[in-house]
């Protein structure tokens, strides 16, 4: 089952110290839940245990486990106080970081092939210790500390916090992998088995919740959503996007994570915080442009919004903290109804290499970065997607620089080919998994040889080099040069030596340098430059597929080079020549298109705000920059009877509705002024 969430929630951490005391002791249910309702929010997730590993509520269970110092039945009242102004309360709680399980029960532990334990050592401070799913910890405590809380506790939903799968080496670990016939000394098989074991874990706790409440809201959480949550996407009802752009996560990520798990098929809500930098930040403030762009942009990609706050241990919740909370909710309350039910309407499908490689919080692939980049720097409609991907809904799908294609995928992508889909790969996409031949035939190249060698004996394509030792230069001419000066552009990293098939047409060749940069040879502080010799093909064009050799994406994920951008929409250009969104705006505002198939709309976010990377640690956002009439033109499948800006609430707004002009299938406005985020309604007829 899945869930309809709400838009404006609050996720309250509580982790509180045991050295502390009178812990709740300011707390005012009254002054809570009214301070909540005045900052519009409608759901605040509250705590029943923290990664200390104390228990918030007046427990009969584990009495030891209650926080020593606790003064209330805390969570208790804040669920009353809340429920009162029907405000709901999902509720917290820790599952693998519990710093008083772990002590008590160091044989709960996970551990590493050395037997050495995960997480925070004797001598730190912090509670990250990873308790161990196979371990007794699941039913001789957690089973029965959430039996109490769904017998005792109004219950609206359940976070788990921390559940992840762990190359765990316990001893409860072994016995189970050799049980199912597993080489626990084999890395990958406990790998596989850490995977195999957090999935049935999320099952079987899903169905023990459900025993006692049919449906409450599940969402277990690990900081990040990708591919490896599509296995077990049913143990969920919706997905929780932890992704504070700055904690670590950055303002890349969500975009990559939502455009990915809003195809799962559950509701999708994505969390930031209030605070300046992450979760415990004390007495810290998002500077509030920040926070509206980040809340509007989870509207704008189809999420419901969740800030992140801490509740200081007296228990009394901060009137500023809501005061800015509040003049952002305020605003999300407004547009809701041109969000509510809305769905994205995109026409490219790019493969995230994250199936094949992997990915983590703060380590996504720098190639599926570059693009994303790339798309949203220049207004495209996408989605993030994977091999079990419907391919048929996209005009175009890209396979960026390193996704390997089996034989079972390659036969997908050709189908899809045949049914008039188009398709962009580099470097070493279309390749088999040990990368000595391209298995995707559609491409029309294939491989000359594996290029040079380092000293190390290391193939060097690919690979960043500081002084681009091996470098290599482009030549853009033609279709594929627009816009770009006819002479060479270096690619800082070496690409692919392939030849073009028969049949296949070189849209752009390499040309050499006079030689690569070692200590026999080099030239000045950085690459050698061009001898004016044309090399092996760079860019290849096979009926509906263009294949570059470099790894342009990657590239431009490391320092942006505006010519890997220009080839690449080029080529684009070349497969999708009415894309859905063309605007005259800057690289930087950010246009996406939602459906509300029920209201008979589209409706265009048009989002500018510009992070800027202020300080060594993280990107700032300060000031709303206004944009001044803004050309749009949007592809529509039927006739527009009106343009409107929405959320408009002055009826005299000469704005609220625009003029617009046919040119073919694309209805074309100018919008006077976007102040941050603007909603445009395309009202189609109804006939
Ligand atoms: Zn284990």
């Amino acid at each position: 089952m899945n869930v309809d969430l709400r838009f404006r929630q609050i996720h309250l951490d509580f982790h509180t110290s045991e050295h502390i005391a009178d812990i709740g002791s300011q707390f005012d249910p009254e002054e809570f839940a009214a301070t909540l309702e005045q900052a519009h929010v409608n759901s605040i997730t509250c705590f029943a245990r923290c990664h200390h590993g104390w228990i918030y509520f007046d427990t009969r269970a584990f009495p030891e486990r209650r926080h020593p110092h606790l003064t209330r039945n805390l969570l208790q009242e804040q669920i009353e106080a809340c429920h009162a102004r029907d405000i709901r309360v999902p509720i917290y709680l820790t599952v693998q970081w519990d710093h008083w399980t772990a002590n008590q029960h160091p044989e709960w532990l996970a551990v590493n092939e050395h037997g050495c334990i995960l997480g925070t050592p004797p001598f730190e401070a912090g509670f990250y210790r990873e308790l161990c799913l196979n371990s007794p910890y699941v039913e001789t405590f957690l089973k029965p500390h959430m039996r109490e809380i769904l017998e005792t506790l109004p219950v609206d939903g359940f976070f788990f916090d921390i559940v992840r799968p762990l190359a765990c080496a316990c001893r409860y670990c072994r016995a189970r992998m050799e049980e199912q016939g597993l080489d626990p000394a084999d890395g990958a098989a406990r790998k596989r088995f850490g995977l195999q074991t957090v999935n049935r874990f999320k099952r079987d706790m899903t169905r023990f919740v459900r025993q006692f409440n049919p449906d409450c809201s599940i969402f277990y959480n690990a900081g990040h959503v990708g591919p490896r949550h599509r296995a077990v996407v049913d143990a969920y009802t919706h997905l929780e996007l932890e992704s504070l752009p700055s904690g670590g996560w950055g303002y890349l990520d969500f975009p990559i994570a939502m455009r990915y798990a809003r195809n799962l098929g559950v509701d999708c809500m994505a969390h930031t915080g209030k605070f300046h930098t992450s979760w415990g930040d004390f007495h810290s403030f998002k500077n509030q442009a920040a926070l509206q762009y980040e809340c509007f942009r989870m509207l704008a990609l189809g999420a419901k919004c969740l800030i992140g706050d801490q509740l200081h241990p007296a228990g009394k919740i901060d009137p500023h903290v809501y005061r800015l909370v509040g003049s952002v909710y305020a605003e999300v309350e407004k547009k809701e109804p041109w969000c509510r039910g809305a769905r994205a309407v995109t026409e490219i499908g790019v493969f995230t290499p994250e199936e094949f490689y992997g990915a983590a919080v703060g380590g996504l692939p720098p190639a599926l970065m570059g693009i994303t980049r790339m798309l949203e720097e220049s207004g495209h409609q996408f989605d993030v997607v994977d091999s079990a991907s419907d391919l048929s809904r996209y005009r175009v799908v890209v396979l960026p620089d390193n996704i390997p294609v089996s034989p079972v995928l390659a036969a997908r992508l050709e189908a899809y080919l045949a049914s008039d889909g188009a398709l962009l790969a580099s470097f070493e996409s279309g390749m088999d998994e040990d990368k000595d031949a391209f298995t995707l035939k559609a491409l029309g190249v294939r491989l000359k040889s594996a290029g040079p060698r380092d000293l190390q004996g290391e193939l060097v394509r690919g690979k960043p080099f500081m002084r681009g030792d091996y470098a290599e230069y482009v030549l853009p001419v033609g279709a594929i040069g627009q816009g770009l000066p006819e002479t060479e552009h270096v690619m800082y990293m070496r690409g692919m030596d392939v030849e073009a098939e028969p049949g296949a047409e070189v849209l752009a060749n390499k040309v050499l340098p006079y030689f690569d940069r070692t200590y026999q040879h080099f030239c000045s502080h950085r690459q050698t430059p061009s001898s004016g010799q044309a090399g092996p093909p760079a860019i290849v064009q096979r009926g509906r597929t263009i294949y570059f050799a470099h790894p342009i994406f990657t590239q431009y994920s490391r320092n942006a080079p505006r010519w890997c951008k220009a080839l690449f929409l080029n080529a684009l250009g070349l497969l999708l020549p009415e894309p859905l969104v063309r605007h005259d705006g800057p690289t930087t505002l950010q246009v996406t298109v939602n459906e509300q198939a029920a209201e008979h709309r589209w409706v265009v976010h048009l989002l500018h705000y510009i992070p800027e990377r202020r300080s060594q640690d993280i990107d700032v956002i300060e000031d709303v920059i206004p944009l001044y009439d803004l050309k749009v033109s949007v592809r529509v499948p039927q006739k527009v009877k009106a343009v409107t800006c929405v959320p408009e609430e002055q009826p005299a707004d000469e704005y609220i509705r625009l003029p617009f002009e046919w040119i073919g299938d694309r209805v074309e406005f100018v919008v006077p002024k976007l102040v941050g985020h603007q909603m445009v309604a395309l009202n189609f007829d109804r006939t």
